[in-house]
């Protein structure tokens, strides 16, 4: 159990990212003009090959940190509030530590999507030096499948780790949907990392049968179970997902390429994970001229769109500035789509 230090030292640190988390908000209503989140890829490789993941490979180095600093220092010029590393698996970056203090160096807030393998204390001890603010991991199952293999039964010890020695904010995202083959698999890694002190959500992954379905009604009724877990999360503004759960359309503004950008391990700006290729432009070369231009563009795709982390960061500008570019991307909401979290 942590001792009472731990726990202060934890407390503290809350308070002070809470503290930077309103000031983002705060810019974030201020202004349009900047990003307020950047998933960004330090390596594409990953340990693991879940079956229906289309985000990695098992082949690719990392992103040098030279050039993964001066992408860094861009999306600080823009204005980035968040920076959240993704991959691939980015805790196989061997200079991941050096990549979130430069983050933190230059007032950003600092997140991590990881599947949680490579943790062990002294790992957890040397994130917590550089200054990560959120970890996000993705438990799909209880016991390992031949879908995924980020299963509590593999990861609990890790959770436990966290729990003991972590200093940020941990969630645990499970997955409903797709081949998860136990909806109520979800349910009991929720419990779980409440147990532990962590914050729990819940994603829904499409089947990629052509057509956006709604999920069956168990799958649904543990959604809903789930959703009563969520309310203690400031940043669960995702009742979109109650559509898709129900296989309806949901009305908003994609703010993608402006409020929410993806870098590859290219360098190249992306709309999201599942929009790559659109608009595709070295983050070199973007500037406030093409957050404007994205931000007033539609996306033909948000009806039947998952991805909750740009919901999330949309929503903060859904009562205003109407998009009125057509769309330049493909309509691909019929296709397999992956909710992903924002490292909350
Ligand atoms: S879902 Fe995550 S852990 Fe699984 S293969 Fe993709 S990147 Fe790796
Ligand atoms: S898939 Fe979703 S997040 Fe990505 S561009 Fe389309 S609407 Fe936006």
């Amino acid at each position: 159990m942590p001792n009472l230090g731990f726990k202060f030292r934890r407390d503290i640190r809350a308070l002070n990212r809470r503290a930077r988390e309103w000031r983002m908000i705060f810019k974030g209503v201020a202004s349009t003009d900047h990003p307020v989140m950047a998933h960004i890829i330090p390596i594409r490789r990953c340990n693991l090959a879940c079956t229906y993941c289309n985000e990695y490979d098992d082949v690719s180095k990392p992103v040098a940190v030279d050039i993964m600093l001066e992408r860094l220092d861009q999306l600080a010029a823009l204005g980035t509030n968040i920076v959240t590393f993704s991959g691939g698996e980015p805790l196989l970056h061997p200079q991941l530590d050096q990549l979130i203090s430069h983050v933190r160096r230059r007032g950003i807030i600092a997140g991590m999507i990881t599947n949680g393998y490579l943790l062990t204390a002294q790992r957890v001890q040397q994130l917590n030096d550089a200054g990560l603010d959120h970890m996000q991991i993705s438990i799909d199952n209880v016991m390992p499948d031949d879908v995924s293999k980020k299963s509590l039964k593999v990861l609990d010890k890790k959770l436990q780790i966290l729990a003991e020695h972590a200093l940020f904010h941990v969630n645990i995202n499970s997955v409903l949907g797709g081949g998860i083959h136990n909806p109520d698999d979800a349910l009991v890694v929720g419990k779980r990392a409440l147990e532990l002190g962590f914050t729990s959500t819940v994603g829904i992954i499409h089947d990629d049968g052509g057509q956006l379905k709604p999920i069956g009604e168990r799958e649904r009724s543990v959604f809903l179970a789930m959703k009563e877990f969520e309310k203690k999360n400031f940043s669960q503004i995702n009742y979109f997902q109650n559509n898709i759960a129900h296989g309806k359309p949901s009305n908003w503004r994609c703010r993608a390429g402006a409020r929410y950008l993806y870098i590859c391990e290219d360098g190249l700006v992306h709309y999201c994970s599942q929009q790559r290729g659109f608009p595709a432009k070295p983050l070199a070369e973007y500037t406030v001229a093409d957050i404007r231009r994205e931000y007033l563009t539609q996306k033909d795709c948000a009806p039947f769109c998952t991805v909750s982390c740009v919901h999330q960061i949309s929503y903060m500008d859904f009562w205003r500035d109407p998009q009125t570019i057509p769309s330049t991307a493909p309509d691909t909401s019929a296709s397999l789509v992956q909710i992903q979290s924002n490292g909350r």
